[in-house]
């Protein structure tokens, strides 16, 4: 019998399956090590990358406990902020955020289609959020409250119990892609940046793919710090869905050292690595996340540390994170 898990309600919102393409990318290895990509900056257009997997559940939740409002927090140029935003506006719900940093005028990328989507923003300066992110939350909501609102929050990267599903189902969606391309023994690489995905795809893989092995390429944090939230995440989703039977997980493998000189922050190997491949593949990475994972992916496996020989690059999306880069190419 086919592995089986319980999964929670969801909401449809990304376009699944998406694509598993094999890379040309040189790995600089021998011609029997296969690079694949598990395209999912192809889960829609503005509506694209892996926070929209999460949202359907989160969504979902969000629907089934009678909200009408969204609230949730991330950088200036969060992905995750931009989806919420998108997904607010389609389904005739409020959406309110918090964003870390200062905003320039005029918006760029992801804020930009925020604003566009209708979304209420509130900025604030770096060491506010870091110190008073919890209580932003529950002003907010409290506020809403007052005008008859039925809020909602998201965490950062919609990365607990509920959203981390979403890279569950993905994992089970990969271990077909795996059965079509006879890929046995693959080494699934993503980026870590709240660690959502990692942990969606660690007890995914577990259940539907016990053959695959996860590495998550950090972003920010270190990889102790990925490894406890990875099972935080797991631990929260078995409470919140006992009859779920979503298995725990053995430490997750976390790579700590292509953060460079800080989150968000680009260096020019990361910037080489997105031009390369954009002109080799015409697959195009963002500096945040994917550009230094995959940056991350190619020296290890240059370092003779990755010994499968299937490799299966999870692209999460992030495109409009590029262009406020621009200066850097
Ligand atoms: C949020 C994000 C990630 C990181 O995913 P987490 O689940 O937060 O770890 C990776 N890539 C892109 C493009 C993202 O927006």
């Amino acid at each position: 019998m086919p592995p089986q898990l319980v999964f929670p309600e969801r909401i449809s919102l990304a376009q699944r399956p998406t694509p598993l393409q094999r890379l040309t990318f040189s790995l600089h290895a021998g011609p029997d090590v296969r690079l694949w990509c598990k395209r999912d900056d192809l889960t829609g257009s503005v509506l694209s990358g892996n926070k929209i997997r999460k949202l359907e559940y989160v969504m979902a939740d969000a629907m089934r406990k009678g909200a009408d409002t969204l609230i949730t927090c991330g950088g200036l140029q969060s992905n995750h902020c931009r989806a919420t935003a998108l997904v607010a506006a389609m389904h005739d719900f409020e959406c309110h955020l918090i964003l870390r940093g200062e905003s320039v005028a005029p918006a760029d990328g992801n804020l930009l289609l925020s604003q566009l989507a209708g979304a209420n923003i509130q900025t604030f300066p770096v060491q506010t959020y870091q110190r008073e992110l919890t209580q932003l939350f529950s002003e907010t909501a409290s506020e809403l409250k007052k005008r008859g609102r039925r809020p909602y929050c998201i965490p950062t990267g919609a990365s607990d119990g509920v959203g981390i599903w979403g890279y569950v189902a993905a994992a089970q969606e990969m271990a077909e892609d795996f059965a079509r391309h006879g890929i046995d023994n693959p080494l699934v690489v993503c980026a870590a940046g709240s660690g959502g995905t990692l942990a969606g795809l660690a007890a995914g893989l577990r259940v539907f793919a016990p053959q695959a092995e996860v590495l998550g390429v950090a972003v920010c944090d270190s990889a102790e710090y990925f490894q406890r939230r990875v099972s935080e995440d797991i631990a929260h989703a078995q409470s919140l869905f006992p009859d779920g039977e979503l298995p725990s997980v053995e430490p997750v493998k976390v790579l700590e050292g292509y953060i460079g000189p800080g989150y968000a922050l680009g260096y020019p190997e990361v910037f080489d690595v997105i031009a390369s491949l954009a002109a080799a593949d015409g697959l195009v990475l963002d500096p945040v996340y994917t550009g230094k994972a995959f940056y991350g992916m190619l020296a290890e496996h240059k370092k003779g540390n990755i010994k499968q020989k299937d490799i299966v690059f999870v692209h999460t999306g992030g495109v409009f994170g590029l262009f406020p880069y621009k200066n850097n190419f």
